[in-house]
């Protein structure tokens, strides 16, 4: 007899609603959740093929099923119980922490994590550790957008709804391929143009991609020259007078500093800096600017930057000084890339963060931690943010690193030196659905844990809406929730260190949420009314939910009050800043990374279906037509691209989407796309084309090949940490093959 359990897809922020069909130990389909109010039933390819991802034959081959442990790193993992695995871990932890401090433990986790994961590893490290070493792969995601919210307006709060594509007159895409990343909302956007033939849609991409193709206007400006383009929008809104002098006055503060440096961002200046038409610039401002109603949606294209914070600002800036805010259908909204980055912040699993999005440099706040969590202290010292945490492994700074859920080992920058600190780690333990990715390669201890459809807890979305995940059936072999695994050595920890006050000893995924959301009384994110109970009865609701509330709060800031400490907004005076890497004879193109419509992130999950091949089926470097041209370049010739930091092998292909002198690459493949399961999957859906992997194989027959972001720069944003994923140099080589 077939059940219904209804969950949230786990893969991009747009957060749908599913309805997952299965029996007692089998997902047999899944479907759109009609009351959803991110979706409304509608599924994307990915969303749609979720329950392949449960029941494929592949799926036995690709799980870590029994943890795994090796005493010494010349020797194989083993097979292991989970009380050796257990205290093994506890056993290195308390050592290394006796001998170096709390500083040598690391934790480097996840957005796909559920919040009351999060909240555990967030507790564990800076509560009974003590270090606040704790970061996440949002890092890598949104952490410019945060860090501008918090410059700006005060708080790490998207202001928006979904709701407000439905009603905004203008809509500024930029640094989103919205159509292929966020493909939900984007048919929302599709639905909002054909019930408003006034509606104008504004895309900014270097690339003409799919979401640009549809635009009404698109500036295909240089990459990396975001702020010089906002800059360029404001100075025309200032000399035509569509800025807003009332609100400005009122409800903001700075706004003449930041004029001082607009002014030299004249439009033929810009024009000539982003590679863009002035009669362009012209319209773009026109139409955001005495639009009743504009709304932006941007993501990793202005994240990913060593000047993402500035970049975030720069169209915040834009936002304030055209009263494009607080208003439906108007205001800056970043769409969050993975499931749950903003549940990990909003219980404080980063290095700079604490809880209840208190501030890790405030003492009163570290103090109320504390309190809550009955221990002395929590350190003041912010902890080691991503590319630096990875960086004191390398240098021996840090010995231990536990990772959950991700896989740095081809997700972030400069692979080749991430692989070199894994391998001169003491000990690293990888806590891991999946046994098959580049990360667990290097394990010395593989911990298998559960995963969607077989866990429980909750994921915040990009309109700040909770939503229940549920569990449909049991986790395969021995996995366990990722909760449980971090209690069970929290507790064995806890003893060793004689700290028995740290509560660790829960008995269920609901007291975990409940020990969160009164910590959030009275915060900005305040969800003290937000029961399991309520979720399940009402559905997913947006914060702030105080106790006693009704209903969430769809849109922030309604009555100009923002959430500084004076209640206005700020405008952030900043020049233009050029990318890290410099593009010249040497390296004379310009590489951008980017999502494709049917994979996800490294391919761990959606590698194991074979119809999300279909779409692209092997990873290819995309070049402008007129440059393959100058290089001698057939469809399908291989191709290195090499910089100093690595070099790729992939097949070249000719993309009418791709401007002269730069180069686009998906970032889905990397090593472990030979190492099975994608190899299956791939060769299921692609029988009749023969060598479709030929390239990826060719590049590790070549000794050479890993992920697209060996080559990409650790270069990072100096406020936001985020390291620069959107632009790296490199060259050509073709590859003279017999
Ligand atoms: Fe899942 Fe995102 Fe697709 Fe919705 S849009 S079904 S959340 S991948």
């Amino acid at each position: 007899m077939l059940r219904e359990t209804k969950s949230t897809c786990c893969y991009c922020g747009v957060g749908c609603g599913v309805i997952i069909e299965h029996d007692d130990d089998k997902i047999v389909g899944v479907r759109g959740d009609p009351d959803h109010p991110a979706n409304f039933g509608k599924l994307c390819s990915k969303g749609s093929t979720l329950h392949l991802t449960a029941q494929s034959e592949i799926q036995h081959q690709v799980r870590a099923l029994y943890p795994e442990l090796r005493r010494e790193r010349a020797t194989p993992r083993h097979t292991a119980s989970w009380d050796e695995s257990i205290d093994f871990i506890a056993d290195c932890l308390h050592q290394c922490i006796a001998e170096h401090g709390p500083d040598s433990v690391a934790f480097y986790v996840s957005g796909q994590m559920l919040t009351e994961d999060y909240y555990v590893f967030n507790k564990f490290a800076k509560g009974l550790i003590g270090t606040n070493n704790i970061d996440s792969n949002s890092r890598l995601c949104m952490s410019s957008a945060v860090a501008a919210y918090k410059q700006s307006l005060g708080a790490d709060a998207p202001p928006c709804s979904y709701e407000d594509i439905d009603q905004a007159d203008c809509i500024l895409i930029t640094g989103s391929n919205t159509a292929y990343a966020h493909p939900i909302l984007y048919r929302r956007l599709e639905a909002a143009r054909a019930n408003n033939p006034d509606l104008k849609v504004i895309v900014v991409d270097p690339r003409r991609t799919e979401t640009a193709q549809d635009a009404d206007l698109h500036l295909a400006i240089q990459p990396g020259t975001d702020v010089a383009l906002m800059h360029g929008l404001l100075h025309i809104c200032l000399w035509e007078g569509w800025i807003q002098q009332d609100f400005i006055g009122q409800h903001t503060e700075g706004f003449d500093a930041l004029k001082q440096i607009v002014r030299n961002y004249t439009p033929a200046k810009v024009a000539q800096l982003c590679g863009i038409r002035e009669q362009d610039l012209l319209q773009a401002a026109r139409w955001f600017a005495t639009a009743k109603a504009s709304l932006s949606l941007y993501c990793q294209g202005l994240n990913q930057s060593r000047s993402g914070t500035a970049k975030n600002s720069a169209l915040i800036n834009l936002h304030l000084a055209t009263g494009q805010i607080g208003r439906a259908g108007a205001g800056p909204f970043s769409l969050t890339g993975q499931p749950n980055a903003m549940g990990g912040r909003e219980v404080g699993g980063m290095a700079n963060l604490l809880s209840g999005h208190r501030d890790l440099s405030n003492a009163e706040d570290r103090a109320e931690v504390a309190r809550l969590w009955n221990i002395d202290d929590v350190p003041a010292q912010a902890g080691s943010t991503a590319v630096d945490l990875f960086e004191g492994l390398h240098k021996g700074r840090i010995k231990i690193v536990w990772i959950v859920c991700t896989n740095p080992a081809q997700s972030m920058p400069h692979q080749v030196r991430i692989r070199q600190a894994l391998e001169r780690a003491e000990l690293v333990i990888v806590q891991e659905a999946y046994r098959t990715t580049a990360t667990c390669d290097y394990a010395d201890v593989l911990l298998p844990a559960t995963t969607w459809g077989e866990k429980s807890g909750t994921v915040t979305n990009s309109e700040r809406r909770i939503s229940r995940v549920r569990a449909a059936i049991e986790g395969p072999g021995e996995t366990r929730a990722d909760w449980q695994i971090a209690c069970s050595v929290a507790q064995a920890l806890a003893a060793r260190m004689q700290k028995p006050r740290i509560h660790f000893d829960y008995q269920s995924v609901e007291e975990i949420w409940n020990e969160h959301r009164a910590s959030t009384y009275q915060r900005d994110l305040d969800i003290t009314g937000l029961s399991y109970q309520l979720l399940n009865a009402r559905g997913p609701q947006q914060w702030p939910f105080p106790e006693g509330a009704q209903t969430g709060q769809a849109r922030l800031y309604t009555d100009f009050k923002f959430a500084t400490s004076n209640g206005k907004a700020r405008f952030i005076a900043m020049e233009y800043q050029t990318a890290s890497d410099k593009t010249n004879a040497r390296f004379p193109f310009v590489l951008n990374t980017g999502r494709l419509r049917d994979q996800w992130h490294g391919m761990s999950r959606t590698g194991t279906v074979a119809s999300l091949f279909s779409h692209e089926p092997e990873p290819c470097a995309y070049l402008a037509p007129s440059d393959m041209q100058t290089r001698m370049l057939n469809e399908g010739d291989y191709i290195c691209l090499r910089n100093e930091r690595g070099s790729v092998v992939l097949a070249a292909r000719a993309s009418q989407q791709v401007q002269s002198g730069q180069i686009f690459v998906p970032m889905h493949w990397g090593q472990e796309s030979v190492s099975g399961k994608q190899t299956a999957a791939h060769r299921a859906a692609n029988k009749d084309k023969g060598d479709s992997l030929e390239s990826v194989n060719l590049g590790i027959s070549l000794g050479i090949n890993l992920g697209i972001n060996t080559l990409c720069s650790d270069a990072k944003d100096p406020i936001s940490h985020q390291p620069e994923l959107k632009y790296a140099h490199v060259r050509i080589e073709k590859l003279e093959l017999p």
